[in-house]
């Protein structure tokens, strides 16, 4: 069966400053499978979002990619026109972010703006199109739809917003949901209502989601499978049970170790020191050597191999090259 979205060696660059070009996602391959849903895991400044913007071509004027594909439902869309781009935007292509605020339009009612995207897509005229908008500002649990459809965002509350942009993304039943963060602005309860929310109408649409997380405990909920960033590059990716269980490369298992395991909250004293390098100041090699409490001598100058395992896991690290351990096992 034919994968929703099949990413092929997507290279993004961002013009910077003297006009130098600075790569920020690396030829990175994924694919997301009907009905399934895939978690992409990093700390920020990993290329998670650049990565989606990519795929939804709103990378805005200094970005760009410079290689790779895009297939949606079989289609490269990175060929297309941005005409043609519009109509399958918003429509079999949705995506929500972290913060709505910055995606709503402030001057325009709720109703407004979800019928916007009903307008764009589908045929309802005007009195059809506020039904339809008003069931979808029901169908995300906004309660006094009617009124709220006459509200400005302002005057809703942070969860409620989210519901808002829910709505939008759902209006045209996508075939996926691309969602950056989209919880991490929300306190524990909201983002339980929003996450369980997402969930239902993945069930009921049999959608495909793209979950973009920094918080273990979200994807452990939503995600069928896992893949992991590291500045730029793909370093782990697997099935969820056995990147949570059988973690392979040490960043995923310093990310693992760094999760607060009790229901206190409080976390172990192990977390990963350092900070993600910036794009243009990834080092040589193994671009986590500098923080790997198991860095090789071979790891400072050479770039380990995406590879796949024995238990269909990938990951990219010397330690799981069995040539390559062997040789380079002299300890930094
Ligand atoms: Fe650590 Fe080397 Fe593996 Fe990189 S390749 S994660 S430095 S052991
Ligand atoms: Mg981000």
């Amino acid at each position: 069966r034919s994968p929703v979205l099949a990413v092929k060696g997507l290279t993004t660059q961002f013009v910077g400053r003297k006009n130098t070009t600075i790569t920020v996602v690396d030829n990175i391959d994924l694919q997301v499978g009907k009905g399934e849903t895939l978690g992409i895991v990093g700390e920020s400044g990993c290329g998670k979002s650049v990565t989606s913007l990519s795929i939804m071509r709103l990378l805005g004027k200094n970005g760009r990619v410079v290689s790779g594909q895009v297939n949606f439902e079989g289609t490269d869309i990175l060929t297309l026109e941005e005409k043609e781009m519009r109509k399958i935007r918003g429509n079999r292509l949705a995506m929500i972010f972290q913060e709505p605020m910055t995606s709503l339009n402030p001057v325009l009612t709720i109703g407004r703006q979800i019928g916007e995207v009903l307008q764009l897509h589908t045929h309802l005229g005007g009195e059809q199109r506020k039904q339809r908008t008003i069931e979808l500002i029901a169908q995300v649990g906004i309660p006094r739809a009617q009124d709220i459809y006459n509200e400005y965002p302002h005057r809703l509350s942070g969860g409620m917003r989210q519901r808002v942009m829910i709505a939008m993304a759902m209006a045209c039943q996508p075939q996926l949901l691309i969602a950056d963060e989209p919880t991490t602005a929300l306190d524990v309860t909201i983002q339980a209502q929003m996450l369980s929310l997402i969930r239902d109408m993945r069930a009921e649409a049999g959608m495909s989601v793209m979950l973009i997380t920094h918080d273990l405990g979200v994807v452990a909920e939503m995600c069928d499978r896992v893949l992991v960033m590291y500045a730029g590059q793909v370093i782990e990716s697997a099935d969820v049970r056995t990147l949570l269980r059988r973690p392979k490369h040490p960043y995923t298992i310093g990310l693992i170790q760094s999760v607060p395991h009790n229901a206190k909250g409080e976390r172990r004293l192990y977390a990963i020191s350092g900070n993600v390098p910036s794009p243009g100041e990834w080092p040589q090699g193994c671009r986590f050597a500098p923080r790997c409490q198991e860095a090789m001598t071979i790891c400072r100058t050479q770039s380990p191999p995406l590879s796949r395992l024995r238990d269909g896991s990938e990951c990219r690290c010397w330690l799981h090259e069995p040539g390559a351990a062997a040789e380079g096992r002299d300890r930094m």
